[in-house]
Order: structure tokens, then C-alpha cells, then sequence
């Protein structure tokens, strides 16, 4: 039987046997943990060290390139990931949640960098404020990526998703990961590890795996170091206090216990198809992963006189779920991870009976589908309900982390707010209603408790991605039981990795620093437009200053008549009179058009499309008799490795364009969006 191995300083290590991981189907050994020590200390500084080094002669662009790379490989592969992630009890279905479920995380993160991220390491946070009278002196903020490793620990329920939801970010960031998969499932893991170092996407030190314990690593961990967790709340409320994480401030996010809820509100009623579509939800939440999901539902909030009604529908979809070895035809859920899963969520089952009762499952005739199952980690489907959750229900407080979710009764929707609550914190709640006043109400009461809200009507059923899918885009975690933490949510989940600094300074200083343009800043000037360079030739803070031109009357007649535009701001002289302006002024997109032909090189070249506007303002009046100018600054650039459809390659310019009137006020502002070639090979 194979012994798996950790991936530690460069090397496979793994030879002498450890514990053993049975399938959670049959029994049988799938493989062994290693007993062989590991060096810790040396892993993290290997990390810090080699796999900093090796990510940051990259930058944003190419990371995000890689991450698509070692998609594209794992996804050639998915294959044997799901044929060993059977053992772990997956169905196929599940298996799509997580295999195809983090290569999707992967290939987001791909794309996000690639859209949202700058060339170079050093991400700009702005704008630029002023702080002094004449613009000598002004602050902004960056972003850079933090020195030290990311320890990740995740729970064994997402063997390959909970490792790359985690990983995504950190590696775009450019920080080295050290993750730690749950035992029970770490094959997969290790198989999912295998196949990204195989990509050759991965440089060397960035990813580095560690099967079975932590050892003393929390020992060496340093300020500029990070810890995220997935699983228990016990063990991060351990971990989290580790004496090392608390005197060196190193950040913990965690993820743990949540006891996720579905609320029906009252005006939804049997008849409704939403009433249909919450039963649906909160039964394929029961079944999906076994219930082994941190977002599964575990509490059913429904009206009192609706509680009967929700409890036959569910009961009679329940009964159609055949569970037992995935592999076999027709059957729907798979088990749970372990034998010791099992006892658990058993034992969880025993003390959630004494508040409440069960409707469904238990019986004692269960038999789970398919050969050799009788020594898997089978359970079927429980249903109870808390008739009297005033006199306590212990589903507020005990997460049975399986198929098993508890009806709780409430009588008005303040109520249902209360109950919910009661959960002290939850990663997401599904509210289903037809009412949009009753949701604007009641959504920012749950909101606070929630990291996700999923508002379930008939409109949104029909392209809904679901209660317990945590979206790449979308924040991932909850506050209080649930952690406290947050995962994913688009960009915003590399910011974890990344220290963003105040900086204070001249706007030369600032530009040079944050590698784009800042107003003020000196600019480059010469004889040649900056149109006429190739990407890599232009440099940020080239600039034009345009010739002028006096605006007349017979511009805002023209614009007018071309765009059909007859506002009466430009045409109506007594309501213009009457106006704040007190006269005719010209169309905002007049002057946007008249500064690009003002600034524009009309010759051939390498500036090759504009593709939108950023940021753009009106801030003063242009009226006929007015003067305008327009300067022309090259701000941001920003290497995609992009090819035209032709296959000549080019990169992404953002000018900074100012609009000013014969008094130097700013009359207009805004950033230009062009694709500028590159210099032909
Ligand atoms: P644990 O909290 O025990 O384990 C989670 C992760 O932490 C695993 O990788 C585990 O490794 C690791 N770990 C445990 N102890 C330490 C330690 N001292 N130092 C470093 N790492 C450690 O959770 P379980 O997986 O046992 O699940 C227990 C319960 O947690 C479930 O029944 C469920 O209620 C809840 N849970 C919640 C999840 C969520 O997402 N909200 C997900 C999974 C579980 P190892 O496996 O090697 O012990």
C-alpha cells in the first residue's frame, strides 16, 4: 500500500508507514500516512526564502498565467482525482463541487489577476490626496506582498477546493504556501499537489505540502507570516491562541463550525412555487457532500402554521435519496469521510433529540447501496423538528456535520431574525420570499450575522448557483462561530496577502513608487507624441500639452444636430438664464470629443484601439467664448501578455487626460483605456 509523501524544501519525503486511511465506502486501506520527521523550521524558511524569491521575479500578470497553466493541467487530470476522491465518499456530483470547484477557483483567480492586477509587485490603492495647499506634498497607499509563508490548514470535507481557494490567492499575491490537508482525505490532496508540481506552472518553493501533523511549525512561524483554517471551531480557537501567533501578530483567518440557516417567510405559502423550490434547497443542502458541507443548512426556519406543510414535502423527497457507494447506479449520496465522522455526527444526532424530534430517519432499517458498504461511513438523512424552541433547541448550538438539518417554528419575521441569530454567527443564510419590501427588510437584519445572503424566488431559481456554493467572486467566510474570517471574495482575498502601507511624499516620488502617474508628478515632454511608441518604449509620465481652442456657438449647434442631443442647458437660453449656470454652456461629450481631437495623433501607429473611459468628471462649465486645452499623460501600464486576433502582441495604456479652460481650472477629468502594440520582433 502506497505511503503518501509531504513535499518539504524541494523534496518528496515519505517512506516509513504511519497511520492508516481507509476508504470511507468499503474500508479498505487506500493508502498511508508517513511516519519520517520533518524538518519545520527548515520548511518555513524554504518558503520564505526560496519560494518568495522565485514568485516575486514574477509579477501579478505572470502569476495569474501560471494559475490558468495549472488549471488547464489538473483539468487534463481530473480523472484520477475523481476516482481516488471516491474513497473520501463523494458522489459524482460532490466531486464536481470540489475537483471541478477548484480548478474553477483557479482559473477565476487567472482571469481577476489578470483584469484587476498591475504589471509589476506593487498594487496601487488610490487616489492620491493632497495634503498640503499646493500640491508639493500628498499620500496614498500600497500594496505589497507580505515576506513570509501562508501556513494553510484545511478541513478533510474539500480535499482539492479547500487547498485551492486557499492557494489561489496567496500564489497570485506572490507569497509561498505551505498547506496542510485534514489526514482522513490527504490523498487527494497529495495526488491534486503532485499534479500541479508535474504542470511546471508551480516555481520552485511556492507550494509546499505537509502530510499528517504540523509538528513545531507554529514554533517557527514570523510576523510576516499568515495562518489560515478550515475545521473545528475548538481546534481554531486553539490554534489562534498559539502563544508564537499571539506575540508575533501573525494573522489567523479561520473558518470553522457554522450553523447555516433557510428562512421561509410567511407571505410564501404552499401553493407558491417558492415554496417548492426552499423544500428543494434546503433537501439537496441535506444531501449534497453528505451534509458535510461548512455551508450545508442545519436550521429550517418555517412559519408555525407552514411547519406541517414544509415537513411532508421534505420527508417525501428525503425518501427518494438512495445512499450507499457512488459508484453504483442511481445512488445519490455518498458517506461521510470516517468511521469516526460517523460516531460523531451519531452522537451529535443523540443530543440534538433531547430538544427536539425526528421525523425522518433512524427508523433502524437503513441499508446503504452497494457491495462491501457495511464497513463504510454510511448515514442516511435526518430530519428533526424543535416543536418548542422557546423552551431551548439545542440546533442553535450542536453542528451535526452530516445530513441533518432541524424545522424550527417562528411567528413573526422579528422572531425569525432572533432564532437565526441564536446560531452567534453563520457563513450564509437562504431567505426565500416573493416580497421585495419583506426582503429589504429583513436582509440587512440577517446581513449582520451573515457572510452570504442567497435570496431564493422563482426569478432567481432559474440561474441560481445555490445556498452552499462559496463563489470565487464572492466573499467566503462569517463572523463570529463561523470564524470570523474571510476567504475569496474576487480581489479582495489577495489583499489578505498583501501589506498595504501608507506613503507620503512629493508627487515625483509618488509616481516613482506606485509606477503609475500621479497629478503633479514632473512629466516627460519631447518632440514626439506620445502615440507614435511601442509599449515597451513609452514611458509613464510622458505627456502632451495640446494647442488650444475657443469653444463657439456654433460647436454646441453642430454637436447638437450630430448627436440629437437639444437639452435645453445647451439650446434654451431663457432656462439656461434661469439655470445655476446662468448662461448656455456646452455638452459635457462636446468637450470629451473636442480634447480627443485635440490630443489624438490621427497617423498610423502603434496605439491601436480605445477601448472605454475611467473615472470621468465634469467639474466646470464650458461655455462659448470658453478656451480649453487638454494634457495627455501616459499613467499605467500594464503587460497581459495579450495578442491582438492577428497574433501581434500588445499591452493595455491608461491615460490620464486633463480638460482645463483659459483660467487653468480643470474643466474635465478622466482616464483613457487604449491597447498599444509592441515593437514588431
Ligand atoms: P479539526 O478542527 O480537528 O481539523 C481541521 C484541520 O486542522 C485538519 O487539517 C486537522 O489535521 C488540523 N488540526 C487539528 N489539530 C491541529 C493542531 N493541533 N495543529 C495543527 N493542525 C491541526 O476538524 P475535523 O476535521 O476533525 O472536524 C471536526 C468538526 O469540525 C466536524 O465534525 C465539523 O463539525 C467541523 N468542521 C467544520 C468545517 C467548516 O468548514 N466549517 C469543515 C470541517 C469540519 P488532522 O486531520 O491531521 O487532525
Amino acid at each position: 500500500m502506497s505511503v503518501l509523501k509531504s513535499f518539504i524544501a524541494g523534496e518528496w519525503i515519505g517512506e516509513q508507514q504511519a497511520k492508516a486511511l481507509p476508504s470511507a465506502i468499503n474500508g479498505e486501506i487506500v493508502a498511508h500516512t508517513h511516519g519520517d520527521t520533518l524538518d519545520f523550521k527548515k520548511a518555513a524558511e524554504y518558503g520564505r526564502k526560496v519560494g518568495g524569491k522565485t514568485l516575486l521575479a514574477m509579477d501579478f500578470q505572470e502569476r495569474a498565467l501560471a494559475l490558468k497553466a495549472m488549471a488547464l493541467y489538473l483539468q487534463e487530470h481530473k480523472k484520477e482525482l475523481y476516482a481516488l476522491s471516491m474513497h473520501t465518499g463523494s458522489s459524482k456530483a460532490d466531486n464536481g463541487i470540489d475537483i471541478d470547484g477548484g480548478f474553477g477557483t483557479l482559473f477565476s483567480y487567472a482571469s481577476m489577476g489578470r483584469r484587476e492586477l498591475p504589471s509589476g509587485n506593487v498594487v496601487h490603492e488610490g487616489p492620491v490626496t493632497p495634503l498640503g495647499k499646493n500640491n508639493h506634498f500628498a499620500g496614498t497607499h500600497i500594496m505589497v506582498p507580505r515576506g513570509g509563508v501562508a501556513l494553510h490548514i484545511d478541513a478533510y470535507n474539500f480535499p482539492v477546493w479547500g487547498m485551492l481557494e486557499k492557494f489561489a490567492p496567496t500564489f497570485l499575491a506572490g507569497m509561498p504556501s505551505i498547506v496542510k490537508p485534514a489526514t482522513s482525505t490527504c490523498y487527494v490532496t497529495e495526488l491534486a499537489v503532485r499534479l500541479m508540481h508535474e504542470s511546471g506552472a508551480l516555481p520552485e518553493g511556492s507550494l509546499q505540502l505537509i502530510i499528517g501533523s504540523t509538528g513545531d511549525l507554529f514554533e517557527h512561524l514570523e510576523e510576516q507570516d499568515v495562518v489560515t483554517f478550515t475545521g473545528s471551531a475548538k481546534t481554531a480557537r486553539m490554534l489562534r491562541n498559539h502563544p508564537n501567533i499571539i506575540n508575533r501578530s501573525i494573522p489567523f483567518n479561520a473558518e470553522a463550525d457554522s450553523l447555516n440557516s433557510a428562512v421561509l417567510a410567511p407571505d410564501v405559502t404552499p401553493e407558491h412555487e417558492e415554496f417548492d423550490l426552499f423544500v428543494r434547497e434546503v433537501g439537496r443542502e441535506m444531501v449534497a457532500k453528505a451534509g458535510q458541507k461548512c455551508t450545508a443548512i442545519r436550521r429550517v426556519m418555517v412559519p408555525q402554521d407552514q411547519v406541517q406543510a414544509v415537513c411532508d414535502k421534505l420527508k417525501k423527497r428525503l425518501s427518494k435519496i438512495t445512499t450507499g457507494d457512488p459508484s453504483v447506479e442511481g445512488v445519490r449520496m455518498g458517506a461521510l469521510a470516517s468511521i469516526d465522522q460517523l460516531e460523531d455526527v451519531k452522537a451529535n444526532i443523540q443530543e440534538l433529540l433531547k430538544t427536539s424530534e425526528l421525523v425522518f430517519g433512524g427508523e433502524g432499517n437503513f441499508k446503504p447501496t452497494g457491495e462491501g458498504t457495511e464497513k463504510g461511513a454510511f448515514i442516511e438523512p435526518h430530519l428533526l423538528v424543535c416543536r418548542n424552541p422557546e423552551n431551548g433547541c439545542g440546533a442553535h448550538d450542536i453542528e451535526a456535520f452530516g445530513p441533518v438539518a432541524t424545522i424550527i417554528p417562528y411567528n413573526t419575521l422579528d422572531e425569525a431574525v432572533e432564532l437565526v441569530a441564536k446560531g452567534r454567527g453563520s457563513l450564509v443564510t437562504t431567505v426565500t420570499t416573493r416580497d421585495p419590501v419583506t426582503i429589504a427588510k429583513l436582509a440587512p437584519a440577517l446581513a449582520a450575522y451573515h457572510g452570504r445572503l442567497h435570496l431564493l424566488d422563482a426569478e432567481a431559481a432559474k440561474e441560481s448557483t445555490g445556498h452552499g456554493s462559496p463563489l470565487p467572486m464572492l466573499k467566503h467566510g462569517g463572523p463570529g462561530r463561523a470564524g470570523g474570517g474571510e476567504e475569496l471574495g474576487g480581489i479582495r482575498a489577495v489583499y489578505h496577502y498583501l501589506q498595504r502601507t501608507a506613503i507620503q511624499g512629493s508627487p515625483t516620488m509618488l509616481a516613482a513608487v506606485t509606477g503609475e502617474y500621479v497629478r503633479g508628478a514632473k512629466v516627460i515632454e519631447n518632440d514626439i507624441h506620445p502615440f507614435r511608441y511601442h509599449f515597451e518604449d513609452l514611458q509613464i509620465n510622458q505627456s502632451l500639452l495640446t494647442h488650444r481652442r475657443t469653444v463657439t456657438e456654433a460647436d454646441l449647434v453642430n454637436f447638437g444636430c450630430l448627436s440629437g442631443d437639444h437639452f435645453y442647458m445647451h439650446f434654451d437660453e431663457i432656462a439656461a438664464k434661469n439655470s445655476q449656470f446662468g448662461k448656455r454652456i456646452a455638452h459635457g461629450y462636446f468637450v470629451l470629443s473636442a480634447a480627443a481631437g485635440l490630443f489624438v495623433d490621427p497617423g498610423e501607429g502603434p496605439v491601436l484601439a480605445n477601448y472605454g473611459l475611467d473615472t470621468l468628471r465634469f467639474i466646470e462649465p464650458v461655455a462659448p467664448g470658453d478656451t480649453i486645452r487638454a494634457r495627455l499623460t501616459c499613467k499605467r501600464k500594464i503587460d497581459q501578455g495579450r495578442t491582438s486576433p492577428d497574433g501581434h502582441p500588445q499591452g493595455v495604456v491608461v491615460w490620464d487626460v486633463q480638460v482645463t479652460n483659459q483660467e487653468d481650472e480643470l474643466v474635465a477629468s478622466y482616464d483613457i483605456l487604449t491597447l498599444v502594440a509592441k515593437k514588431p520582433e
